[in-house]
This record gives structure tokens, C-alpha cells and sequence, in this order.
């Protein structure tokens, strides 16, 4: 099948340059060439050398042959595109909007394979005591290190190179002349870069399979006796932390191999703990392989080799290792599918859970979402029975959940307490520190946007459109403040007077981890404090070590953000205190309700993991808040059945679709006008769909790097309206030769602008 013909994407992102280009298959690449591979041709006036993806191998010519160029070569080494990525990337492309070009990237993460890494070992080629008695001789010479290798081989026949010149200091050059005498050699051999840390090795296929219990089982069962009944299905396993989910995949993934297939495992970055993985290994060996931000390329480009060669059947990693080229996929997983870490923060910006959706219909295979804190999506598809529902409903190991307070700060105010620790966390604190247990104190800051609140009733100045707190922002040369909503653009001034009950103390909320901790030392002396955040885990494993000194009981207090409700287990601590939930429940997004109810929970759950009984207290201004209500309760339904009450009203996702728009500029007045411009387009042209379009405004964060963020939304029952509006805003660009970069959009965004 030796074509004439390619097509072919080149590897620039402009909508310019958005369609395949056809380029003559030169006679000596015929044989070689295969659509998805990555091959060098000239491009534009001048020709240059660039690199694109082949599309498509036909023998019809679609513009004048002798105005065609030539493939100049393929890429060697570079990973091709599988057909079925292909497709995904023209799926992904379609429904969220970016250059091909990007998509293809997106779905080949890994680009370039890596040479091999090659394992050298030194070993001996004479007998024990002839090595002894060398190394007598080379020690008479004087030839000190030639002697002490001789004396080491003797006892160890074969050492790894880096050992020898490592530990024992003896150069290359020692080695070779040893060599050409003929008393060692040199063995090479190709490894993969293996990704483990060093002792795992010891947990490869020491794993016990654990007896399943009832409902566990249940959940295995079904999902497998559909399986082999040629369904495949989408299923929700809702459990707490600890209620059996990681045994039940595990499970899964097992008898998913028994039936010849292979399993993609997702879990957000964060959670993938040490622990974890060992659980994974212990159970299926070097079946098993890693993707996380901390391997090298080569690592990668090995992990994937293995995949595609059939090496493999489990990949655990984080969003990208969706893309495992495995020919065999069973089954897909997300873990902790609610986290937002599972949205792409780059163009295109898809969700792995729609992604995972669309690789399953693909490949023919079943897709398991897991949660103690189902997002919203999911439970919704639940409800509506396009997704099965299990309930994992109680702890393995038992224990009773904890005990929660929650507690009102404008009480606290009333009674004369201005610190940041209510009268009942500072007397657990205390209780706690005399019982020598440990304590878990939550800042959490996430979607922290500058709301305003009042302290002596709670009062949050909110948006009249679109029912969101609204945001301080002060005007860096005037400093007059005022209060913005960041979805329509709503502004009023800042006010001085709460305008429910007339009180002074209507403010901002500023403290941070960093108080906190200087707060402890001071109220606690004796207290041993340790403190997580986003500075003291800048170098790369201080995260794990903060946590396991915290786990040495090095500590007694851990204070951090969200990062620290993550992850590890602790026997010891029986307090989690969470200092102020409003922080999270007035960020300006519609998420805040679910993320507060999500990170309660959470938070709530470190506490009493094991016999010992936990409390926890929930700081707030609004303790009637059902975000804080039910997750105080534990009851994720209640919560369910409120907040989707909620965005069925406001027309917010999963009740409908949300489309961002967001145009970045170098200047203000152009990035606006760009925006209005689209705005009136589909106002004009898909007048008769009624899409709500709100906007546009200042995004949240105004600026960046002196680049000015405007953004526009539309809403719309359905996605299939929002994915015609949003080819006719690509057309636009297109037309009108704006930078592709400019302009990015976001279908169903997970965070505010
Ligand atoms: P989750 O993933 O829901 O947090 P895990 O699968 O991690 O729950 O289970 C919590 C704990 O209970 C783990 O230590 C696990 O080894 C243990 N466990 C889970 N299932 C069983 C079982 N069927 N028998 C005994 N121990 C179990
Ligand atoms: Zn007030
Ligand atoms: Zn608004």
C-alpha cells in the first residue's frame, strides 16, 4: 500500500495552520511511512525544516501535484500516534476546542523515545584465589587501586560499575587496563529505567490478597459479570476514606487480567503516596509501572515503551496516563475522581473523566469512577442511571466517625474572643497536647478570592445575577476599593458599615498558615508545630517529609492547606480543627459549595483513624450553611440534593453546560473588545438557540505577568449548542488572524477565572 501522497499536521498552533497539509511521499520513504508517524518537511516561503504529524496516506492529490513538496524524513526515534489516539485527539479536539496540533500532543505525552539506559557490570574473569593473589601482586607494586578491585572481585565476582568507581573510587581507566590484561570484563546490558523507590522491590508479589467482604465483593462481582457478558459499563463506587475502595480495584484489575486485558489506574498527583504504590506492587509486581511529575524522560519514554510493548498491564498515574498506549484496555479507574486536578489547566482544557468516557467507548472498555465526595457530574449521571451507583458504606477497620462541632464565630466575636481558635479548639488543643495526641489544624485557601464578610453576623455581599460572593479589589493607584462579581462583571464600592447589622467589623480575611503557626508558638509554647503549605514544600520531597515527621510523632500539631487533608494515615491524631471554612465556601465560583462540602469531609476524616476517638471543629461565620451543615453530618445526599437545587436554578453545570471564553491581551481596552465582539457574534448568530451569555468582565485575576485577562461566559442546556458556538468563535479567530494563544476555552470550567 504504497501511497503517494501524505497528509499531514505540522507542529505549529495557529489557526492558520489548523488543517493537513498534502506532501509527496518521496520513493525511498514509501515503504517506511505509516499515518502517525513524525516526519521533517519544508514549510512557508523559505522552506524550513519542520516537524509534523502524518494524518493520512492517499493516492489522490488534492492541490496541484507540481506545486507539491516532498517529505524530507521521518523523525527517527519519535513515537508514533496509535490510530485509536487518533481518534481520541480528533474527539478531544472537537469537544473542547484547540489547534489539532494540540490535541495530538495531549494525547502522546510522551514524544520522544529515549535511548535505552545500559547497565554495566564489572566482573571477574579469573578464579577467587588468582584474584587474591593479583591483588597481592598489584599491592607489592604499589598499584593500590588495581589491588583493592582485584581484592573485591574476589570476594564479589560481579559488581555494577558505579559501584566500583563509586564506593570503591577506581577509575575507568583502572578498569580498562584490567580489562586488556585479561583478569576482568565488562558486561553491558539494556535496562529500562525502573521508577521505584529502592526498597520496593522487596513488596514485588509479597502481597496477600485480602478476603473481600460482602459488599465489597458485590461491587466486584457485578462489574465483572457484566464484563464477560460484553457490557461494558460506567459504574461510581461512593465510599469513605477507608471503606475498602483501593482493595476493590485492586480486585478488579485482577480479574481483568485474567481475562487477557490490561487497566489504567488515575489518581491524583497528591494522593500518590509511597503506601499506595506498595500496595500495588506487593500485589502485581513488575506488572505494574508509574507516571508522576517526578520521573525523568527517560523514565517515561520507558514506562511507555513497556506499555506498548505488552510488558505491562497496570499504569497508576495522574491525568496524562490516560494516554498509555496499551493495545489490550480493560478497564479504566479514576480514584478520587471529584479532585479538579483530573481538568487540564492547558489548551485543550478536557476532563479526564469525558476523556476516559470517550477512550473506553474506544477500546471496548469499563470505566469505574471512585469517591468519598462524588463530584457533582458524576452523581448526577448516577441519578440519571447513565452511571451505576455502589455504596461502600463503612469503614473497613470499623471505628466510628468522628465527633464534629461546629462552631460560630460571631459568637465568639459577641463573647470578646478575637483570636483565631475558638474557646472549644483551644481547649482541645490543650487536651490534646497533655494526652500526648496530635492535632490536624486546616487553612484552607483554595478559591481564596478576598471576599468580604461580615464578623459579627456573617453577612456576604453577593452577586444579584449570579448568586456568588463577590471580590475586593482595590485600584492600585487610586486605593479605592470596590466589590466585583466574576462572572458578569458586577461592581459596587467597598463598604465600611455591614449592611445587614451595622457593624464595623466587615473585612476581608487575611490570615495564613504562616500566622497561625507564629499564633501556636505563642499560645502553646510547649507545643511542637509543624507547618505545610506551598512554601515549605518548594523542593521535591519535602511534601513527604513533613508528612512522615508528623507520622514519627516529631510534632504535635501539623497546620497547613488542602495539601495536608491528603495522603497518609495518622494513628495519633485524634483533633483536626478547620479554621475558618468560610474561606472556601465564598471563593466567587459555583463550585465553593461542593469544594467546602468536599474538603470537610475530608478533613473530618483524618480524624480517629484508629481506636482512638477524633472530634472535630468546624470554624465559621455561617454554621447554617448546608455545605457545612451536611458535612458535618456526614451526609453526602442531603448535600447532593441541595447544591444540585442550586445549579438547576442558576443554569450552573451538571444541571446545564458553562462555557468560558477567556481572551488574554497585552492591553485592556483591545482584550475587551475582542471579547464584546465575540459576545455580539453569538448573540447575533445563535439568536434562536438562547444561549445565556454573561459578560464579558475582568477575570478574577485580572492580570498576569502584565497580561490583561477578560472573559465571557455562555450557558446552555446543551453541550452539543456550546460546541457549534464554539467553532463559530474559531472561525472567528481564524478570520480575523488573532493569536490562537489569545483566546482559550474552557467548557465546563472547574475553577473561576
Ligand atoms: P479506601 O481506598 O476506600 O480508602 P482501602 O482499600 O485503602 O480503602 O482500605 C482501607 C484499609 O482496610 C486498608 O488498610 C486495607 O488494607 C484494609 N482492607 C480493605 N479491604 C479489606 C478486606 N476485605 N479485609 C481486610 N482488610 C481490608
Ligand atoms: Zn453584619
Ligand atoms: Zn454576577
Amino acid at each position: 500500500m504504497a501511497c503517494r501522497y501524505a497528509n499531514i499536521i505540522v507542529d505549529i498552533s495557529h489557526e492558520k495552520v489548523d488543517r493537513p497539509f498534502q506532501y509527496i511521499v518521496p520513493d525511498s520513504l514509501k515503504e517506511r511511512i505509516d499515518v502517525g508517524m513524525a516526519v521533517m518537511i519544508p514549510f512557508g516561503k523559505g522552506n524550513k525544516l519542520i516537524k509534523g504529524y502524518v494524518m493520512e496516506l492517499t493516492d489522490k492529490a488534492d492541490y496541484d501535484v507540481s506545486k507539491l513538496k516532498q517529505i524530507d524524513s521521518i523523525v527517527e526515534g519519535a513515537v508514533s500516534v496509535q490510530s485509536d489516539a487518533l481518534v481520541l485527539a480528533d474527539w478531544i479536539r472537537t469537544n473542547y476546542g484547540s489547534t489539532m496540533i494540540a490535541a495530538l500532543k495531549t494525547v502522546l505525552p510522551v514524544r520522544q523515545k529515549m535511548k535505552q539506559a545500559v547497565k554495566k557490570t564489572v566482573c571477574c574473569k579469573v578464579s577467587s584465589d588468582r584474584a587474591l593473589e593479583l591483588s597481592g601482586e598489584f599491592e607489592n607494586k604499589h598499584q593500590k587501586a588495581k589491588a583493592r578491585l582485584m581484592q573485591a572481585l574476589a570476594l564479589q565476582p560481579e559488581i555494577l560499575q558505579n559501584m566500583v568507581t563509586g564506593k570503591l573510587n577506581i577509575s575507568l581507566k583502572t578498569i580498562r587496563l584490567l580489562e586488556q590484561a585479561g583478569y576482568v570484563e565488562i558486561k553491558q546490558e539494556n535496562t529500562y529505567r525502573m521508577p521505584f523507590p529502592k526498597n520496593m522491590s522487596e513488596a514485588w508479589g509479597n502481597g496477600k490478597d485480602k478476603k473481600l467482604s460482602d459488599s465489597q465483593a458485590a461491587v466486584v462481582n457485578d462489574i465483572i459479570s457484566d464484563f464477560k457478558l460484553g457490557k461494558r459499563g460506567e459504574y461510581l463506587i461512593h465510599g469513605v476514606t477507608g471503606s475498602g475502595k483501593t482493595e476493590v480495584y485492586m480486585e478488579l484489575i485482577a480479574r481483568i487480567i485474567d481475562e487477557g486485558k490490561q487497566a489504567i489506574v488515575l489518581i491524583p498527583e497528591i494522593a500518590l503516596t509511597y503506601q499506595t504504590l506498595v500496595r500495588f506492587f506487593a500485589r502485581f509486581g513488575d506488572r505494574v509501572s508509574v507516571m508522576n511529575s517526578r520521573l525523568s524522560q527517560g523514565e517515561r519514554s520507558d514506562q511507555f515503551e513497556r506499555a506498548a510493548r505488552g510488558e505491562t498491564d497496570i499504569i497508576i498515574g495522574p491525568r496524562s496516563a490516560l494516554f498509555t498506549p496499551f493495545e489490550r484496555l480493560g478497564i479504566v479507574i479514576i480514584d478520587e475522581e471529584h479532585e479538579p486536578s483530573y481538568k487540564s489547566d492547558s489548551m485543550p482544557k478536557y476532563h479526564a473523566r469525558a476523556v476516559a468516557r470517550q477512550l473506553c467507548r474506544i477500546k471496548g472498555a469499563s470505566l469505574v469512577l471512585g469517591s468519598a465526595t462524588p463530584s457533582l457530574e458524576a452523581y448526577y449521571a448516577a441519578q440519571k442511571g447513565d452511571i451505576r451507583l455502589f455504596e461502600l458504606g463503612e469503614r473497613i477497620a470499623g471505628g466510628h466517625l468522628p465527633k464534629v462541632y461546629i462552631e460560630d464565630l460571631r459568637e465568639e466575636l459577641k463573647k470578646g474572643n478575637r483570636s483565631i481558635f475558638s474557646r472549644r479548639l483551644y481547649s482541645l488543643i490543650n487536651d490534646r497536647l497533655q494526652k500526648g495526641e496530635q492535632s490536624m489544624l486546616f487553612l484552607n485557601r483554595r478559591g481564596y478570592a478576598g471576599f468580604v464578610s461580615c464578623r459579627a453576623c456573617g453577612y456576604v455581599v453577593k452577586c444579584p445575577h449570579c448568586d456568588v460572593s463577590l471580590s475586593e479589589h482595590t485600584d492600585a493607584r487610586s486605593r479605592v476599593s470596590s466589590l466585583k462579581c466574576h462572572y458578569c462583571g458586577y461592581e459596587i464600592p467597598r463598604m465600611n458599615i455591614c449592611p445587614q447589622c451595622g457593624s464595623k467589623y466587615i473585612l476581608g480575611f487575611r490570615a495564613g498558615t504562616q500566622q497561625i503557626e507564629e499564633l501556636l508558638h505563642k499560645d502553646f509554647p510547649q507545643a511542637r508545630v509543624l507547618r505545610m503549605d506551598a512554601d515549605t514544600t518548594r523542593t521535591r520531597d519535602s511534601y513527604e517529609e513533613i508528612l512522615s515527621q508528623f507520622a514519627n510523632e516529631e510534632a504535635d500539631i501539623l497546620v497547613g492547606t488542602q495539601m495536608i487533608v491528603k495522603g497518609h494515615d495518622f494513628a495519633k491524631v485524634t483533633l483536626v480543627g478547620i479554621l475558618a471554612a468560610d474561606m472556601s465556601l465564598y471563593a466567587s465560583d459555583y463550585r465553593a459549595g461542593e469544594r467546602t462540602f468536599q474538603l470537610l469531609t475530608q478533613a473530618a476524616g483524618r480524624a480517629g483513624r484508629s481506636g482512638l476517638e477524633g472530634e472535630v471543629v468546624i470554624q465559621t461565620y455561617q454554621p447554617e450553611h448546608y455545605a457545612i451543615v451536611h458535612a458535618a453530618a456526614q451526609d453526602y445526599k442531603g448535600f447532593y440534593e441541595e447544591e444540585i437545587a442550586y445549579r438547576d436554578m442558576m443554569l450552573y453545570p451538571p444541571a446545564a453546560h458553562m462555557m468560558a471564553v477567556l481572551v488574554l491581551s497585552d492591553n485592556e481596552p483591545d482584550g475587551r473588545g475582542c471579547a464584546a465582539e465575540l459576545a455580539d457574534m453569538i448573540k447575533r448568530c445563535f439568536d434562536s438557540d438562547r444561549p445565556i451569555v454573561i459578560g464579558p468582565s475582568q477575570a478574577a485575576v485580572g492580570r498576569i505577568n502584565d497580561i490583561y485577562r477578560t472573559v465571557l461566559y455562555v450557558k446552555h442546556k446543551n453541550y452539543d449548542v456550546l460546541v457549534r458556538i464554539k467553532d463559530a468563535v474559531e472561525n472567528v479567530i481564524a478570520e480575523k488572524g488573532w493569536n490562537r494563544d489569545s483566546v482559550q476555552i474552557d467548557f465546563d470550567p472547574v475553577n473561576a477565572y
